[in-house]
């Protein structure tokens, strides 16, 4: 059905065809969210979101919707792929020569504004004709990531925040894990079928909508950019440099809004810090796979209302710095591509993996927008005068331990949640086809620390002293080989390292094969030798 505010006049109808029309007119009812349905007072359910992706794909012929996935209960993750022309695969992406650029939102379902706002933009960016960005971008979209969580809406959800008063969805999905720690183990058929839209798509640039906790201040929008220190270089100087400044600049100009780095001050209020830039988050995940992950966090005590027009313009801010710096980012992606592809032993040692780091403070002063506060209750809380804190930004990372890259990692066949994981991170994996004799470098564990308490089902493992040794090593046939010279061979290495801060031992993968005086499982190959491989066949996805 065609809305009724098109009108039959023929100025309207002059003033549409020039794309003046779009900015007043109201979409018809079909197309709007729930948010503005219910005047905010209300976030939308799994159905909802659903039947407002057809209403668009019926209403634009440059939408097109699939399913990435499906969620634990079984409810569909909807992909949305906007493109002028319109664009139905990945093959149809690469051969377009578009970059592709995504948000996804409701990763945490308390969390609710990217899934309003994601709806929104996708309307506002084709309907009543394409957005200029569409020329120039294949934008895909997914507003509902945890889609089990949605469906557990109770007004008693983040009571604190300001509205919808309807109520909210639950952090969790359906098995009780938290999806924004999933990204290292992938346990969740959410974040699974998230990577492999990932693998499949390839996007440049991935948003990923959240809202704050805690802090108070004036920032509608905070942010954060790749900061782990394995980044390749490249991307993690821009990150740390002018990419967020930039983002924001675009945000600022185009919303009443202001943005700064997503985090809390210090107890003394000098400084301020977000998290450990683990690659179970994530933004940093996609940033070790050489990509730009960006955190959109809306300010959690604002009005649902600006929380989501916030949302929608910065995430539309994002986009437009891929297009202004189109070319630019066709240099700095594909060569840090090359750089991965081609790192090695011969690499020298500023390539070395960073397993563990300390955080440390960017160069400059900032100011952070907040208010004055006073205690209550034995509570700090803020009044209505504001106050600027001058602050350092603890966004920076030193690293305290270090390891020089293999030639190739050797995984025993029999540890298949490691082999299964790594094929669901798209990493490149051959298997040997006969036993070999080989010189490795194998790990002795000599200490290990496991936490008290369970976090995310699992209590978590660190390694606190080990030995480096080199031997002679008898392969079966049917091991399987990671090598470094891959797009995702940092990503391997941290996922696979005995003492990375945050890799597959961290989470428990390997079971009982990883104890206190015994070898771990994965060795290191450090120098290019010949052997009989066969690349290793796709996982048998279920
Ligand atoms: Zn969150």
């Amino acid at each position: 059905m065609r809305p009724a505010h098109y009108s039959r006049c023929w100025l309207a109808t002059l003033l549409l065809a020039y794309g003046l029309f779009a900015a007043a007119a109201a979409p018809a009812e079909e197309l709007l969210t729930v948010a503005e349905k219910t005047d905010y007072q209300a976030t939308s359910r799994h159905a909802e979101v659903m039947a407002f992706c057809q209403a668009l794909g019926k209403q634009s012929p440059l939408v097109r919707q699939i399913s990435m996935g499906k969620s634990n209960e079984g409810r569909d993750l909807p992909l949305l792929i906007l493109s002028d022309p319109p664009i139905a695969t990945p093959e149809e992406a690469r051969r377009s020569g578009k970059i592709v650029v995504m948000a996804f939102a409701n990763i945490h379902a308390g969390e609710v504004e990217g899934k309003e706002a994601m709806q929104m933009l996708a309307r506002e960016l084709t309907l009543p004709q394409g957005h200029p960005l569409l020329k120039k971008l294949v934008i895909l979209i997914n507003p509902i990531l945890n889609a089990d969580g949605n469906e557990k809406i109770d007004p008693k959800h983040r009571a604190h925040q300001g509205g919808p008063t309807g109520g909210v969805g639950l952090r969790e999905n359906a098995q009780g894990l938290d999806l924004n720690r999933d990204f290292v183990k992938l346990r969740s058929p959410e974040i699974r079928a998230l990577v492999d839209c990932f693998n499949r798509w390839d996007p440049w640039l991935i948003v990923d909508c959240h809202s704050t906790n805690g802090t108070f201040h004036r920032f509608l929008i905070t942010y954060d950019g790749p900061r782990h220190p394995s980044t390749d270089p490249a991307i993690h100087k821009l990150s740390q440099t002018e990419l967020l400044d930039e983002i924001r600049r675009r945000f600022e100009a185009q919303s009443p809004y202001k943005g700064f780095f997503y985090g809390f001050f210090t107890q003394d209020r000098t400084s301020w810090y977000g998290y450990p830039p683990q690659p179970r988050y994530g933004i940093q995940y996609v940033a070790l796979r050489n990509r730009l992950g960006i955190l959109s966090e809306a300010y959690t005590y604002a009005d649902f209302k600006d929380r989501v027009a916030a949302t929608k313009a910065f995430v539309l801010s994002n986009f437009q710095y891929v297009v202004d710096q189109d070319a630019f980012l066709r240099r700095l992606l594909p060569a840090a591509d090359q750089r991965s592809a081609n790192l090695g032993m011969e690499a020298d040692r500023s390539h070395d993996l960073v397993l563990r780091y300390k955080v440390v403070p960017l160069p400059g002063r900032y100011d952070v927008l907040g208010y004055v506060e006073e205690v209550k209750d034995g509570k700090r809380v803020p009044t209505s005068q504001t106050k600027d804190y001058p602050v350092t930004y603890l966004g920076g990372t030193e690293p305290t331990l270090t390891v020089k890259r293999p030639w190739v990692y050797v995984i025993p066949p029999e540890q298949v949640a490691v082999i299964a994981t790594l094929q669901r991170h798209g990493v490149e994996l051959h298997e040997l086809t006969e036993p070999k004799e080989v010189e490795a470098e194998i790990t002795l564990v000599n200490q290990l620390r496991q936490a008290e308490r369970p976090f995310q089902n699992v209590r978590l493992l660190t390694t606190q002293q080990t030995t480096k040794r080199t031997a002679a090593v008898n392969l079966p046939s049917g091991s399987v080989i990671v090598p470094m010279k891959q797009r995702l061979g940092t990503l391997a290495g941290v996922l696979l390292e005995a003492e990375s801060e945050d890799g597959f031992l961290t989470w428990n993968l390997f079971g009982e094969s990883v104890k206190e005086g015994a070898d771990y499982p994965v060795v290191r190959i450090l120098q290019p030798m010949e052997w009989s491989t066969r690349p290793l066949p796709p996982l048998n996805q279920d």
